[in-house]
């Protein structure tokens, strides 16, 4: 299983001959891990759903319960490959059941080795890069028709009304930009640390975001073409607490980006206000009083208008309702567009490309 075993021996052998020799005591130099050999070795395991030769890849005092969840989660996914990056740590290429697409995440092996051996002890984020949400906690799965669910979150709390949410967007008057995959996967983690891990960010970056939308897709070299799937992610610590209303209209929103990012990919610099504009408008038809409150604001925000809001506007705290409520007004406009499909999709690739609907009077009358 490892390499060098035979040297690591003889150079024990010669430290104890110093140590009698000197009458002092050198430390034995310990084994070197093999990182492929191992990292093949447990994807043979999960491939083969064998527990014990899984286990058998950890160091003895690893800490058994830390093994027995992994073991747990891995086989509720599927797990596709395993790449060693060459001391960059694994990419581990995944998908949950009924996904489609696989999803690639850098995660780093941590050893425990003695003279002879390196076995495992644990495997954990590799540092600057998202965790995968089932190398944070406990997860389970819970499939809800076009939606599932994983997480060691509140999956059944977030089941019906992502299920509801998920129809009013594929019904919704932006129906022709909006085409889902197979089964979109929500990660609802259960608590701020888990969140954190599995976006790479402190809490703090994300205080007031219910979710985020991305393509799941944490780099290191893929070793095949299969493309990356897009993910939701929840914020317990802003979402959790939501009413049910408030969640439904946050999904509804992420659900709009979710099924427009997977075929138009993220909107081209500058362009975010489309992408953004289009989820913001499908959210209003969903709810008079948040329509209502966006008119308000835009007619309060007059000075405020002029070309379409910059990317980093979305970022702003004084500025992104304004940008929002602008963008989704803009949008609503281009879907009546009887072209509204190129339209849109022109001006969410082509950096700079402006829109042409009403000057800023329209919402300011
Ligand atoms: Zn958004």
């Amino acid at each position: 299983m490892t390499r060098g075993t035979g040297r690591g021996v003889r150079l024990l052998a010669a430290a104890m001959m110093l140590g009698v020799l000197g009458g002092c005591s050198v430390p034995a130099r310990t084994a070197v891990p093999d990182s492929d050999v191992t990292a093949s070795s447990v994807l043979a395991a999960l491939q083969a759903d064998d527990q014990n030769a899984f286990v058998s890849l950890f160091a003895p005092d690893a800490d058994r319960e830390r093994v027995a969840l992994l073991w747990q989660n891995f086989s509720q996914i599927e797990v596709k490959t395993i790449t060693d990056q060459d001391g960059d740590g694994w990419q581990i290429g995944w998908w949950v059941p009924g996904e489609d697409g696989l999803a690639t995440h850098l995660v780093a092996p941590r050893w425990q080795c003695d003279v002879r051996d390196c076995l495992l002890e644990d495997i954990v984020q590799w540092s600057g890069s998202p965790a995968p949400i089932w190398l944070v906690e406990a997860v389970t799965i819970h499939r809800a028709g076009p939606v599932t669910l994983i997480g060691g979150g509140d999956l059944d709390g977030w089941a019906s009304i992502a299920e509801r949410s998920a129809d009013f967007v594929v019904k919704s008057q932006a129906s022709q930009l909006i085409r889902p995959g197979e089964s979109l996967v929500i990660e609802v983690p259960a608590d701020p640390s888990s969140f954190a891990q599995v976006m790479d960010a402190t809490v703090f970056d994300f205080a007031g975001t219910g979710a985020i939308t991305w393509i799941a897709d944490s780099g290191g070299s893929a070793p095949n073409e299969e493309a990356a799937p897009v993910r939701i992610v929840i914020n317990p610590e802003t979402a959790e607490t939501a009413s049910t209303v408030a969640r439904y209209l946050l999904l509804v929103h992420e659900q709009t980006h979710a099924a427009t990012i997977n075929w138009l990919g993220y909107p081209a610099a500058g362009q975010l206000w489309v992408s953004e504009g289009l989820a913001e408008a499908v959210m209003l038809q969903a709810s008079p009083e948040s329509q209502q409150r966006s008119k308000t604001m835009l007619a309060d925000a007059c000075e405020f208008f002029g070309p379409p809001p910059s990317d980093s506007d979305f970022a702003d705290t004084v500025r992104a309702d304004v940008a929002y409520a602008w963008s989704a007004a803009a949008v609503t406009e281009l879907l009546a567009d009887p072209d509204a499909t190129a339209v849109i999709s022109r001006l969410w690739t082509e950096s700079g490309s402006q829109p042409d609907v009403g000057s800023s009077q329209v919402w300011c009358s």
